[in-house]
Formats: structure tokens, sequence, C-alpha cells
């Protein structure tokens, strides 16, 4: 790969590759943006096949997290890093302290978190080395699990949703499919369900579809039918890609509003769903409760101050859907351009591409 090319492309600031034989460790960590405040994302552990690949993933996931970070209003950049390694048999203690040691070294530059492969445990191995670390436990001061949030904030940003295409307020009589009942999905499916809506859920657990029938009186589909049902939401959360060509075409819903990273399998799906007249409520900007939940350790963490920073999500879409209208764009393109709107006034370029720039403080966690 010819890395400054690519990084030009992309728009990144930094790339730094870390290796130590003492513990293993080979990892990258990648900086996009840092106009609005230190880059914060997660750390990947994955057994990657090949170098590239990892860089690549790096650089993707880093570049998502700028957007998340501007659309949700905080102060802070993107950036992400990745361990190379099997996250089942390779994890140790070592590891992720020399981890920790190398992201010290990025002085602030860089706040890392847990991640696919990852968990609290390690972050707090990570804690050891260096303060740049947050999804730390509340038992030692940290947010915890931030899907109570992320839940709470896809809830509100659904509301913003049924106003828009709906012209409602409650969401009594409302028919909702929820894909996906972990930790966020049945969360949330707790929100619609004291909101008075009807609820249709899947996922491949019955254990917990069985919870969800018996706490909300939810009916139970089959994983490969909830895209072709009859419902005013569908609420992706479960896992990614779900918006593609075998299943666009299915969708009978008005709103498509949910948790799951990277809804649509391609961008130009936004294009289809608007051309569908389906208000798809863009992945990142609903689903920025968890962001917003672990930035704010930063400050010393609150959890009612997390829980209502979150309802401004609503606010958020809803100038994303209007930006949508008056520029005749898919919400997911509106999304992006308020983004980088945010960024280049801040920045004062023009164009979305920004260089280097000053190393930061951040309280300690
Ligand atoms: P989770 O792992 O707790 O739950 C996912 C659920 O989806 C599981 O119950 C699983 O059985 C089910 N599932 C998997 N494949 C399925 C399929 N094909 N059909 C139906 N169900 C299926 O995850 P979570 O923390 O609840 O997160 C849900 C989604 O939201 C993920 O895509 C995650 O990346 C995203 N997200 C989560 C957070 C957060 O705070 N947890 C924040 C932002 C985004």
């Amino acid at each position: 790969m010819r890395l400054f090319k690519e990084l030009e492309r992309r728009g990144h600031e930094q790339v730094s590759y870390f290796f130590d034989p003492n513990s293993g460790l080979r990892g990258i960590v990648a900086i996009h943006n840092t106009v609005l405040g230190p880059a914060l994302g997660g750390c990947r552990m994955w057994d990657y096949a090949t170098e590239e690949e990892a860089c690549v993933d790096a650089l993707r996931l880093a570049k998502g997290m700028t957007y998340k970070a501007a659309i949700a209003g905080l102060n802070l950049g993107g950036g992400k890093a990745v361990i190379i390694g099997d996250s089942k048999t390779q994890k140790t203690e070592n590891l992720f302290r020399s981890f920790g040691r190398f992201v010290e070294g990025l002085n602030g530059r860089y706040i890392t978190a847990e991640d696919v492969g990852t968990s609290i445990k390690d972050m707090e191995y990570v804690r050891v080395e260096t303060s740049y670390v947050t999804g730390i436990s509340q038992a030692l001061g940290g947010s915890g699990d931030p899907s109570p949030v992320t839940a709470y904030g896809v809830f509100i940003g659904m509301k913003a949703a049924i106003k828009e295409r709906l012209n409602k307020n409650d969401f009594s009589g409302l028919k909702i499919s929820v894909q996906g009942l972990g930790s966020v999905g049945m969360s949330l499916c707790d929100y619609l369900y004291n909101a008075g809506a009807e609820l249709f859920v899947t996922d491949l657990d019955d254990v917990v579809m069985g919870q969800a029938v018996d706490k909300f009186g939810a009916t139970p589909v089959e994983s490969n039918e909830i895209y072709a049902l009859d419902v005013d939401v569908y609420a992706p959360c479960a896992l990614g890609a779900t918006i593609n060509s075998d299943t666009i075409d299915k969708l009978k819903c008005s709103i498509i509003a949910g948790a799951a990273n990277n809804q649509l399998i391609e961008n130009n799906f936004g294009d289809k769903l608007k051309k569908r007249k389906i208000l798809y409520a863009p992945d990142y900007a609903i689903n920025a409760g968890g962001l917003i939940n672990v930035s704010n350790e930063l400050e010393g963490y609150n959890r009612d101050k997390a829980f209502s920073q979150a309802e401004g999500i609503y606010e958020t879409l809803m100038e994303i859907f209007h930006r949508s209208n008056l520029e005749d764009i898919s919400t997911n393109e509106a999304s992006d351009r308020q983004a980088e709107d945010r960024i280049n006034k801040i920045s004062g370029l023009k164009s979305f591409y920004l260089p280097y720039k000053k190393s930061f403080k951040i309280r300690n966690v």
C-alpha cells in the first residue's frame, strides 16, 4: 500500500504502527481528524489475514468516528486502533499494558476504548499504563456498559423520525419491528413497549425471543421474515449491511431507525431508500448514545448528564431530515455534510482536508 497516498485520499492525519517483541503486540492506531478534539475510538482485536487489511480497517473505522463525534456535537475527533491477533487465544495482561504504553506515547492525540474483540477488563489493563482510555467499569470511575444510553438515544431518534414521516408525537398504535434483542435491542423494546408501540421481534437466540414475548407481548418472527413486515418502523439492532439488494425491495416500513452500525451495504442505498420514500435515520447519528456515554468519562462520569445529552439526538436528526429535504439528497449524505460543515467551521478550511494539529490535554479518568 502507498500509505501517504492513501492518507491523502482518505484525509487522515496520522497512522502509527506499534510492535513489542516482549508481549507480541502488533498494533496500529489510525487518527483521522483532530480538529474538534482528541481522536476517540475503540481498539479492535482481530486476526487480520494481512497487515494491509488491518491498516485499511483502522483507517476506515477512524474516519467513521470523526463523523460520529462531529454529528453528536462532541468536541472529539476520530481515531481507531487495531491489534492483530486472535482475541480468543492471544489476549494477555502484558499485551494490553504494552498497548497502553503506546497509547500513552501519543500524548492524548488518541483515546482508546473497547471494541470488537476487546472488553472492559482489557481496558482496565490499558488504564494501568495510560489515562487516555475510556469505557472502563463504573466501579473504577468509568461509564461501564454504554448500551442503555445507546438504546435511549435510538428511542429519542425514532421519535424524531415518526414526527418527520408520520407527524406523530407518540408511539401509541405504531407497529415496530426490532431485529436483534441484545443489550441495545432489548432495552429499546422496553422504551417502545412503555410508550405504547406494538412490537415484532426477531433474534437467533430463542431465549431472548421468549423474554420479549413475555415482557412486551411482542410477536416473534423468523429472521428472514423481518424485512417484509408491514410495520411503521424497522429497527436494525443486530448486525450491519441489512439494507442490501436482497432486502431493499421487500421493505414495507416507512422508517428505518436502529442501533446497528453500517446498516447500508453501500452509501447509494440511502438514495434508493429515499426513492422508495422510506425515511432512514443515519446509523452513526442515531446510535451515538454509546459514544456520548464514554465521552462523558473524560469530564468525570455523570450518568444523568449522559442520558440528557443523548436527548440531543432528536434535534440532530431533525436537522439532518431538514437538510435532506432542502437539498434533495439522501439522509446519510445530509448527515455527512452536517458533520463536515461543523468541522470545516472550526478548522476555517473550506474543504474537508485537515492537517496535523496540536497535542491535547484531557482530564484523567
Ligand atoms: P449484542 O451483541 O448485545 O446483541 C446483538 C443481538 O443480535 C444478539 O442477541 C444476537 O443473537 C442477535 N443477532 C445476531 N444476528 C442476528 C440475525 N441475523 N437476526 C436476528 N438477530 C441476530 O449487541 P448490542 O450491543 O445490542 O448492539 C447491537 C448493534 O448496535 C450492533 O450492531 C452494535 O455494533 C451496534 N451498536 C451498539 C452500541 C452499544 O452501545 N452497545 C453502540 C453503537 C452501535
